[in-house]
C-alpha cells in the first residue's frame, strides 16, 4: 500500500474536537479522535509498553516504568519504513539511548539511559541502494539522535569478513561497503536470486536481511537488536508463513527471544503501518516505503490480502495478530537449526520428505549434487520448498557454515571413528 496515502491525515469533523483534551482534532485512530499532542502520547504510551515489557521482565507493563539498564548496547534496525523511523524517533525522544560525551545527572531528574550506546544499520537491497539518497537520509536520521551508523548491502551476505570489516570501520567512525569484492559478491548474490523461482525470491532475501542483521548484531557490542516491524507486517508475515508451511516454528519468530545472546525486540509490533505513517506526518519525519514487491510470491499476495481486507475491516490486523501471540511452540527447543533460516527444523519433516518425495533426478552432477544432497535433509520443510528446483548457484557461506556444523556424522565417518575400540 501506498505510504503517501496512508499519511493523509483525515479532515477535521466540523465539531471534530480531541476525545481527550476537547482541543481541535486532527488525527483519527480506531475509534479515536484526537488533536496532535494526544495522538503522540498515545503512540508513546503503545511503543513504550512494548519495549518496557520484555526489557524489565513486567507482565503488566506501563510507559512511565523505566526499564533498568540493560548490559550492552542497542542496535536498531532501519528499513527507512514508518515502523522503525517511528521506532528511532521514539527512543531518542526517550533517552533510551545514550549519546556519547552527554551527562546523565540523575539529581537534577535526568534519567540515566537504558543502553549506554546504540547503533543503527541498514541493509541496501539491489532495488533499494539506487532509491534518491535513502542511505544518505537514514544517516542523517540516526547520526543527527547520536547513534552510530552502519549500512550493508545484501550481497555482502557473501563477505566472509563482514563482522571484522564492521568492527575495524568502526574504530575508524566509517562504515561502508566498498570493499573489494563488493562487485563480486553482487553478481555471486544476482546469480543465487536468479537460479530460484521468481517467487521464491523475497523470501531468499528476507533470509538474508535476517543473517546479516544478525552477523552486524555479532560484530557488536549489542545486546538487543531492536527492529520496527508494525503489527500490519506482522500480520502479514504470519499468513505468509502459514501458506509457505512455516508454522511449526512461527510462534518463535513472534516473541522476544532472551535466551539468544542478542536478544530481538520488534518495539513498535502494536502499532499499525498507518498509526506509525501517521506518527511519522505528525512529527515531519520522512520515512521510505519500498515493500511495494513487483511480481508474484506468497509475500506480495499476502500484504495484498491484508491490505484490502483491513481497508474493509479494520480490525482484521489485531483478530491475526492476536491469535498468532496465542500459538506456541511445541520443540523441546533442541532441535537442529535449518541453515537457511536458522529456526529450528521440524526433525519429522525430514523423514516425511524422504517418503513423500521422488528420487532425485538424474542429470546433475558433480559437487554440485553433491552440496545440494548434503543441504537438503538439513534444510525445514519451508526453506525446502524456497530452493526447490534451484539450479547451479553458489549458496552464502552463512548457509553452508550451518550446514556443515550440523551434517549428521556419517556410518563410515563414524565406524573410522570408533574402529580401535571395536573388539
Ligand atoms: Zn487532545
Ligand atoms: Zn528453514
Amino acid at each position: 500500500m501506498c505510504e503517501a496515502q496512508e499519511t493523509m491525515p483525515r479532515p477535521c469533523r466540523p465539531k471534530g474536537a480531541c476525545s481527550r483534551c476537547g482541543g481541535r482534532a486532527l488525527y483519527v485512530v480506531r475509534d479515536l479522535v484526537m488533536c496532535r499532542p494526544c495522538f503522540l502520547k498515545h503512540i508513546h504510551h503503545r511503543l513504550g509498553r512494548t519495549m518496557n515489557g520484555p526489557l524489565s521482565g513486567s507482565s503488566r507493563p506501563n510507559v512511565t516504568m523505566r526499564p533498568p539498564a540493560q548490559p550492552g548496547a542497542a542496535l536498531i534496525a532501519l528499513s527507512g519504513g514508518a515502523g522503525s523511523m517511528a521506532l528511532l524517533d521514539f527512543l531518542a525522544e526517550r533517552n533510551y539511548f545514550g549519546v556519547a560525551g552527554a551527562e546523565y545527572d540523575i539529581t537534577r531528574g535526568r534519567v540515566p539511559p537504558v543502553w549506554a550506546r546504540a547503533y543503527a544499520v541498514h541493509v541496501a537491497f539491489p532495488d533499494t541502494w539506487a532509491t534518491d539518497g535513502l542511505g544518505a537520509k537514514l544517516r542523517e536520521a540516526a547520526e543527527s539522535r547520536g547513534l552510530t551508523y552502519i549500512e550493508v548491502r545484501a550481497a555482502d551476505v557473501y563477505d566472509t569478513a563482514l563482522e571484522e570489516r564492521v568492527r575495524a570501520q568502526l574504530d575508524g567512525g566509517v562504515v561502508d561497503s566498498a570493499n573489494a569484492n563488493a562487485s563480486d559478491n553482487a553478481s555471486r548474490l544476482d546469480a543465487l536470486l536468479a537460479s530460484v523461482a521468481a517467487a521464491s525470491r523475497p523470501t531468499l532475501l528476507a533470509h538474508i536481511l535476517d543473517a546479516l542483521l544478525g552477523s552486524v548484531a555479532a560484530a557488536l557490542p549489542v545486546s538487543h537488536l531492536l527492529l520496527g516491524e508494525t503489527a500490519t507486517r506482522e500480520a502479514q508475515r504470519v499468513i505468509a508463513g502459514t501458506a509457505q508451511g512455516r508454522g511449526w516454528s512461527l510462534p518463535l519468530d513472534l516473541v522476544t527471544l532472551s535466551s539468544q545472546s542478542v536478544a530481538r525486540l520488534r518495539g513498535a509490533r502494536e502499532l499499525s503501518a498507518k498509526e506509525a505513517a501517521l506518527y511519522c506526518h505528525a512529527r515531519g519525519l520522512e520515512s521510505f516505503s519500498w515493500r511495494a514487491r513487483r511480481g508474484g510470491g506468497i509475500e506480495a499476495l499476502t500484504e495484498r490480502f491484508v491490505a484490502t481486507l483491513s481497508a474493509r475491516h479494520p480490525a482484521t490486523v489485531g483478530a491475526i495478530t492476536r491469535t498468532a501471540s496465542k500459538l506456541q511452540f511445541t520443540g523441546a527447543g533442541n532441535e537442529p537449526r535449518c541453515p537457511l533460516c536458522l529456526r529450528p527444523a521440524d526433525p519429522g519433516i525430514a523423514e516425511w520428505k524422504a517418503r513423500a518425495s521422488l528420487t532425485a533426478l538424474p542429470g546433475r552432477q558433480g559437487g554440485e549434487k553433491a552440496q545440494a544432497e548434503q543441504l537438503e535433509p538439513l534444510l525445514c520443510y519451508a526453506c525446502a520448498t524456497t530452493l526447490k528446483g534451484r539450479k547451479a548457484a553458489e549458496l552464502p557461506p552463512y548457509v553452508l557454515a550451518e550446514a556443515a556444523a550440523q551434517r549428521p556424522v556419517s556410518r563410515d565417518e563414524m565406524r573410522a571413528a570408533i574402529a580401535d575400540c571395536l573388539l
